[in-house]
């Protein structure tokens, strides 16, 4: 950042107290602000994966605090010639690994907001505000996706916490064990808690099951069909041979949107299978539920109606700035029970009444950022239809390229695309041993990272070396699709020439 003044402003000075002044606070907004609008107008040129290697940034830095203020010239110096080349840029048009995410315009904008009223939304009256446009907004959202009402909605920080939080409230549903209170250790009357998620759910749910205490054998991973998606029968399976065998199964996970191949699990059959099992179901359409945004794909979360609780990012595919997770749950007393608990210091006269909630009572977090205000303005500024055009066109991108992989006789696809995320490999004619394809197609993988102009990530299904490239930033077009095809046959053909 080019800037004439190197001097410490007013309130830098000796003995000064106080923040920054309104002056030098506007000079360098301003300056910051232009920068942001250079940078996403130019992000596409940067290297996407950055090219540091492990260390460069902490050797970059000095060991020791400053100890006297320094001049944000400097600071702004050090953040554009150290930072900036340590940054994997997920802005960028041509960052195609795990799944696409875009901090948008309006999301950047409402994010700057947030941390300018810097309130925190514990209780309603700590900022009113904060509270009644999370509600609104959730149910704007809840809209947008053809969910029914009532349907109770809380944003948190990513989908790991809401995965937490929505197990710990299924826990909380179990008759007469009291876990909340005498908590499961050194227990004997207790039973073993089991709860059943697929072989492609996302590894926050082993996460949480370690967390609850109900340990990872205590998660029964439920095999997959062709197509990745839960096996029903062998889950309704899994629960009988549990129970006869002195487990207490509690909850079911699917996901509409796997992390590997986006593969969508058959909620309404899971939803049969909890229901008569009087399990806690809880989906996971982290990533892929947005697409429901869009009227023609509402059926991807048909069965969420029966959904106990339901995630959706909107950090993920709604082009809001990370973080924003939206949990959503029919049972917000359950949710209430398992974690409300309000010391004396929280007390206050709202609290008692049903008309507004406090939002600490629905998780583990007390302190909660304004991050409705980013969403509101994202959904304002685009309109249901104007993410719903996006979303489409996302989709089609990757409609395209899975038709180009499908049609070349040198590479294939792994998995079907019901969504913007492509799995494929390179298989040419004539090697089909699978080590040596494995070998490939790391390697095709990382001559297109180091290159620069994009960034793929992988999966292993079956066992093989699988690329993934997931379309989902706003300034990703045909020609970076087509440039990025092109650039995987170049590579291929590249590197059969020098093997
Ligand atoms: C991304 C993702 C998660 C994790 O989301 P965080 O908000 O980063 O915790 C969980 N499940 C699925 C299916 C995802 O795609």
């Amino acid at each position: 950042m080019k800037e004439e003044h190197t001097a410490l402003d007013a309130a830098q000075q000796l003995a000064a107290t106080g923040d920054m002044e309104t002056e030098a606070f506007r000079h360098y907004g301003y300056q910051i602000v232009d920068w942001i609008a250079e940078y996403l107008r130019e992000v596409g040129t940067y290297p996407v994966l950055s090219p540091n290697t492990p260390g460069d940034i902490r050797r970059a830095l000095p060991e020791q605090p400053p100890k006297h203020p320094e001049a944000m010239e400097a600071i702004l110096t050090d953040f554009d010639r150290i930072l900036m080349p340590g940054i994997t840029h997920w802005n960028s048009p041509g960052f195609m690994a795990y799944f696409g995410i875009t901090g948008s315009g309006p999301g950047i904008l409402g994010e700057m907001l947030c941390s300018a009223l810097n309130v925190n939304a514990m209780l309603w009256r700590t900022s009113p505000a904060a509270t009644e446009l999370e509600q609104v907004t959730l149910d704007w959202l809840r809209q947008m996706l053809g969910l029914p009402r009532p349907l109770f909605g809380i944003i948190n920080d990513t989908a790991s916490s809401g995965v937490l939080y929505a197990l710990a409230a299924a826990r909380e549903t179990i008759a007469d064990l009291h876990i909340r209170q005498q908590g499961m250790a050194g227990r004997s009357e207790l039973p073993r808690l089991r709860l059943y998620t697929s072989q492609e759910a996302h590894s926050s749910v082993d996460k949480a099951a370690i967390v609850l205490g109900v340990g990872q054998q205590g998660l029964h991973k439920i095999g997959t069909d062709n197509q990745f998606r839960m096996d029903v029968a062998e889950l309704e399976r899994a629960i009988e041979e549990d129970r006869a065998a002195g487990w207490l199964p509690f909850a079911v996970v699917g996901t509409i949107g796997t992390t590997s191949t986006s593969s969508i699990d058959p909620i309404p059959h899971i939803a049969d299978i909890c229901e008569h099992y009087k399990l806690w179901l809880h989906v996971d359409a982290s990533y892929a539920g947005i697409a429901a945004v869009d009227p023609d794909m509402h059926w991807i979360l048909s069965g969420c109606d029966r959904a106990d609780s339901l995630i959706v990012n909107p950090h993920k595919w709604l082009f809001t700035p990370v973080d924003c997770s939206v949990f959503y749950t029919r049972k917000p007393d359950v949710v209430k029970a398992a974690f409300s608990l309000t010391p004396e210091f929280l007390r206050n006269a709202e609290s008692s009444g049903d008309e507004v909630p406090n939002l600490m009572d629905y998780g583990n977090a007390l302190g909660r950022r304004f991050r409705s205000l980013k969403l509101w303005m994202v959904l304002r500024y685009f309109g249901q239809e104007g993410i719903a055009a996006r979303i489409r066109e996302h989709i089609r991108l990757a409609q395209e390229l899975a038709k180009w992989v499908k049609e070349a006789p040198d590479f294939e696809l792994m998995a079907p695309t019901p969504f913007s995320l492509v799995c494929l490999r390179a298989h040419p004619r004539g090697i089909d041993d699978e080590t040596q394809l494995n070998i490939l197609n790391e390697r095709i993988m990382n001559r297109i990272n180091v290159a620069g102009h994009f960034f793929l990530s992988h999966t292993k299904i079956h066992n093989q070396f699988t690329i993934r490239v997931a379309i989902g930033n706003l300034r990703t077009t045909e020609q970076h699709v087509r440039e990025l095809w092109k650039e995987m046959q170049t590579c291929l053909t590249d590197d059969i020439k020098s093997c």
